[in-house]
C-alpha cells in the first residue's frame, strides 16, 4: 500500500473516533441535562423547612441562598446536591437522618429573605405581642404503617409517641383489647393530622428497620372531605354545606328504594 493510501485510511479512522467520542460526549451531555431537568423540578416527596409555603410558591420564591440551612443549629436542614433526587439547591430535611428539633425561637424562619418560609404561619399574637410558634408548623404529616407497627401486633412500643413533643396531642395512644391473647391491650399510636407538625422526631424513633411511622409532604398525606359532609355535633360546622354545590346525592337503582327495602336483603344489597 502507498504511503499517501495509508495517511488518507489514518485520518478517516481518527475523523471516524472523534465522531464517536463526540457523540458519547454529546449523549453523555444529554443525559446530565435531563438529570438536572428532572432534579430542578418540584418534587412531590420533598419534606420543606417550618413555615414553607405551598411546594409550587415555593419553588418561584427560593433562591436557593442556603441562609436557613446555615442557621439550623441541629443540620436538620440540607441544600439538595445533584443525586439527591430533589429540586437542586433547595432545603430538605430527611427525618431519618436529622428529624426537625422544633426550636422554640425557629431561627432558620425569620433569616429566609423572600417569603419562600412564611414567618406569620408559624406566629401567634398574645395580648397584642407577635411571638413565634413552632407547633403552627406543618411541614408533613406523620402516617403509621398498621402492617409494620409492631404496637399493632400488641408488643409494648411506645418509641414514637414518647418522641413526639407535642405528645398526647399530635400522637395518642389508643388502648385495645387484645382479644387473640385475651388478657393483654394493644396500645397503639393514632397520629392526629390538626396537631402533628410533621417534624419527624416519631421517624427518627421508630424501632423497626424501616420506620413504621413516617412523613410525608401534606398535599400527599392529607385528605379533603369536600363541602358535602358536616359534623351535626359541632356548632358551626353546618356553615360549610352553604358552599355546597346544588345535588350532592349519587343516585345509582338502589336509590329507587328506601334504606330499609334492601338492607335486610343480602340478595337485593349484591344485585
Ligand atoms: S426549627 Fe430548629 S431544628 Fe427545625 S429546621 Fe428550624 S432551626 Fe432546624
Ligand atoms: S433562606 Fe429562604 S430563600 Fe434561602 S434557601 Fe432557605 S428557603 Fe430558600
Amino acid at each position: 500500500m502507498e504511503t499517501t493510501d495509508k495517511i488518507a485510511i489514518s485520518d478517516r479512522r481518527k475523523f471516524l473516533a472523534l465522531m464517536a467520542q463526540s457523540g458519547g460526549f454529546m449523549a453523555l451531555g444529554g443525559m446530565v441535562w435531563t438529570g438536572y431537568l428532572e432534579e430542578a423540578k418540584s418534587a412531590p416527596l420533598v419534606l420543606r423547612p417550618p413555615a414553607a409555603v405551598l411546594e409550587k410558591d415555593f419553588m418561584r420564591l427560593c433562591i436557593k441562598c442556603g441562609q436557613c440551612v446555615v442557621a439550623c443549629p441541629y443540620h436538620t436542614l440540607s441544600l439538595a446536591k445533584p443525586g439527591d433526587t430533589k429540586p437542586l439547591g433547595t432545603p430538605f430535611f430527611i427525618p431519618r437522618e436529622v428529624p426537625c428539633h422544633m426550636c422554640t425561637d425557629i431561627p432558620c424562619v425569620p433569616v429566609c429573605p423572600t417569603g419562600a418560609l412564611d414567618e406569620k404561619s408559624v406566629s401567634k399574637i398574645t395580648e397584642g405581642v407577635f411571638e413565634l410558634d413552632i407547633t403552627k408548623a406543618r411541614m408533613g404529616l406523620a402516617v403509621v404503617d398498621v402492617q409494620s407497627c409492631i404496637a399493632f401486633w400488641g408488643i409494648q412500643c411506645d418509641a414514637c409517641y414518647r418522641a413526639c413533643p407535642i405528645m398526647d396531642s399530635a400522637i395518642k395512644l389508643e388502648y385495645r383489647r387484645n382479644e387473640r391473647t385475651g388478657k393483654h391491650a394493644y396500645l397503639t399510636p393514632i397520629v392526629n393530622s390538626l396537631t402533628c407538625t410533621g417534624c419527624g422526631l416519631c421517624e427518627r424513633a421508630c424501632v423497626t428497620e424501616k420506620a413504621a411511622i413516617h412523613v410525608l409532604p401534606l398535599e400527599i398525606a392529607t385528605g379533603n372531605i369536600g363541602s358535602h359532609y358536616i359534623k351535626g355535633w359541632e356548632q358551626g360546622d353546618e356553615q360549610r354545606l352553604e358552599k355546597a354545590s346544588g345535588d350532592v346525592t349519587t343516585h345509582t337503582k338502589r336509590s329507587e328504594k328506601s334504606a330499609t327495602d334492601y338492607l335486610n336483603s343480602n340478595e337485593e344489597m349484591f344485585k
